[in-house]
């Protein structure tokens, strides 16, 4: 994902958690952005120590490494390589991947130029900028896109903004529904009602080009000509290359020994949503626990002749040290 949060992030950002212990209240977003700033002595603001926007591919035991005995040797699907003496997997329910418009020609391998899933960083004069772009989707994520490109800069916003929704009904926030029909009302966005069927590819250049969308709607078939699509249809999670890491799994959870939280490969550890065990329950404050734990055994592993002792944040030098109060 292109920013820290996970689920939290993703799927109920804006919605209110009632269980974390000592916050008695937040949204997703808000509890993201307190952890990142409880963290911030180990991950620093300029984002060195975070690797976002990508996906780790594979993870393996380079046993030939000179280094010594259980190299972790991860690569990432944008090339970015680690070697590690120990790895904790907190891969949840899998990696977000955008939900795609399942239409033969925009499931290939090499998609065209002008289909996208995600707005772009607000620096970057956007593709579609005085363009005709269909925004494919009904839910939160595709209303609030259409508000923020209705709302958006003369670099951002496109001429004309179309919204494609199978039918004249939205699963979206009340509030955010009504300042969408708003802005259908007034002109601003044209509603489009079908559902893609098809689509017409330009595909005489090096990448294919998306013309139009054949729509089936209540008139029959009906062309959708267009510059750009992007498709906001929710992210899902999908467990992808983990599977293929050797690690012992159990109905698509990582099996872990609950007091390590170790998993079947010493040295690769799994806490939170991913992992499985005797009692396991999906929720953030097991997931706290559990990486506390797997951090202790860890630690432990990597320096089996140092004693381990129990340190506390309100009382320990050494804590102190490390959090920047000294
Ligand atoms: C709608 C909803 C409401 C919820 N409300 C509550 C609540 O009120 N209280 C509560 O305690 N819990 C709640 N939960 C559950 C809670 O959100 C999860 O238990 C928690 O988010 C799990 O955290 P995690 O870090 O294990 O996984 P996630 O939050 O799923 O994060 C995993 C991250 O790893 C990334 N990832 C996965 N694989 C890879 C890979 N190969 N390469 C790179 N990145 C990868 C994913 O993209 C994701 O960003 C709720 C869940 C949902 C869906």
């Amino acid at each position: 994902l292109p920013e820290p949060g996970g689920q939290c992030v993703a799927l109920y950002p804006d919605k209110p958690i009632y269980d974390v212990p000592g916050i008695p209240v937040c949204t997703g977003r808000e509890l993201a952005a307190q952890l990142l700033a409880q963290a911030r002595p180990f991950v620093p603001a300029d984002g060195s120590t975070l690797h976002l926007n990508q996906q780790v591919m594979s993870l393996a035991v380079d046993d030939a490494h000179p280094l010594g005995k259980h190299r972790f040797h991860l690569k990432s699907g944008a090339g970015t390589e680690f070697m590690a003496r120990c790895v904790i997997v907190s891969a949840g329910a899998g990696a977000f991947v955008h939900k795609a418009l399942a239409i033969p020609g925009l499931d290939t391998a090499q998609a065209p130029a002008n289909l996208h899933h995600q707005l772009l960083n607000a620096n970057i004069a956007a593709p579609w900028a005085g363009q005709h772009l269909v925004v494919a989707g009904g839910g939160d994520e595709a209303l609030q896109t259409v508000l923020d490109l209705a709302n958006a800069n003369i670099t951002q916003g496109p001429a004309r903004l179309t919204l494609l929704h199978r039918r004249d009904q939205f699963q979206a926030e009340a509030s955010l529904e009504a300042a969408v029909r708003g802005l259908i009302s007034s002109g601003q966005v044209q509603l489009v009602l079908g559902v893609p069927q098809a689509c017409e590819l330009d595909t005489s250049g090096t990448q294919p080009v998306l013309r139009a969308l054949t729509l089936s709607t209540a008139d029959g078939a009906a062309p959708l000509m267009l510059d750009h699509l992007l498709v906001r249809l929710g992210m899902s999670p999908k467990l992808g290359p983990l599977s293929e890491w050797g690690l012992a799994l159990e109905r698509k959870q990582v099996s872990v020994n609950p007091s390590t939280f170790e998993s079947s490969v010493p040295g690769i550890y799994a806490v939170g949503d991913i992992n499985t065990y005797p009692g396991k329950k999906r929720l953030l404050l097991c997931g706290f626990h559990e990486a506390t734990l797997a951090a202790h055994a860890a630690s432990l592993a990597l320096h089996p002749e140092t004693p381990q002792h129990l340190l506390y944040t309100t009382t320990s030098p050494l804590l102190h040290q490390r959090l920047g109060l000294i």
